[in-house]
């Protein structure tokens, strides 16, 4: 059962988790205050139009109509200079799925599809108020021998020492409830500046009720128990990248405080 702490935060996602164990100021400022962010991120902006482009050209739109749509929203030359570098990723990613779908029986598609669990891990709504982890998948592939895809677009850079398995286990534990006959889940990641796409091993059923069902109501607790003091600051590279910096005390002082250097000083 999860505790009352972890049940007031529900519903949970892959990112709210994160940034709890990350930073419970920034989890304030987004989740409990629900404040506006003061500053989008370029880089949330060219991610958000990267994944938009991706998922009309996924549906049939011809990529350069798709990408030509989304680059017109993007506000300066730089962003757009930015997106053209990602996105001559695209036609290599659309003729790799193209491939891969000739090879496997594919029984169905799922794009941008939205998946929900109640705390017994039965499947749910996504804006149904008994949600209590939900998530968005980016692409998945149905195939009719019982397995899955499931694919994560990332435009950042790797996480070192993370596995594929331990950044995707969410999508993996959503699935999992969701198609209760699928044998085998494939785990990816396409990482859209890279143009490659790394897959995990293939995960079990027993896998993912064994080890990776347990390992995520963990960090949901453990986020919930890191934000339960209140707002803490937990300043680090992050920060740079925090739409919420320019509010927040914390990153005022890092990055703004004169630092004063005395060679004396390391005795
Ligand atoms: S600037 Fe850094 S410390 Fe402040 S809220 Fe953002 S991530 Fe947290």
């Amino acid at each position: 059962m999860p505790s009352t702490r972890a049940l007031i935060h529900a519903p949970w996602s892959a990112s709210k988790v994160s940034t709890g164990l990350r930073c419970p100021q920034l989890f304030h400022f987004k989740y409990i205050q629900k404040l506006k962010e003061p500053e989008v991120m370029p880089e949330t902006r060219i991610g958000k139009a990267i994944h938009k482009a991706l998922e009309l050209s996924l549906m049939g739109t011809p990529i350069a109509e798709a990408t030509s749509t989304v680059r017109a929203e993007l506000p300066s030359d730089i962003e757009q200079m930015r997106f053209d570098n990602l996105a001559t990723g695209m036609p290599p990613f659309a003729a790799r799925i193209g491939q891969f779908r000739k090879r496997r029986r594919v029984a169905r598609q799922l794009v941008e599809y939205s998946l929900a669990v109640r705390e017994d891990l039965t499947t749910t709504q996504f804006y149904a108020g008994d949600a209590y982890y939900r998530g968005v998948l980016d692409l998945g592939y149905l195939f009719e021998d019982d397995s899955i895809a499931l694919v994560d677009h990332k435009t950042g850079a790797r996480i070192p020492g993370t596995s594929i398995t331990d950044q995707l286990e969410g999508y993996a534990v959503l699935a999992a409830a969701a198609f209760r006959h699928v044998r085998r889940f494939w785990l990816g990641i396409h990482w859209i500046a890279e143009r490659s796409v790394e897959w995990s091993p293939a995960v079990r059923p027993e896998l993912v009720r064994d080890e990776l069902v347990p390992d995520l109501l963990d960090n949901i607790e453990a986020a919930a128990l890191a934000v339960d003091d209140g707002p803490r600051t937990h300043p680090g590279s992050w920060c740079d990248r925090c739409a919420y910096r320019s509010i927040c005390p914390a990153s005022k002082d890092i990055r703004y405080e004169p630092v004063e250097y005395y060679e004396d000083d390391e005795d």
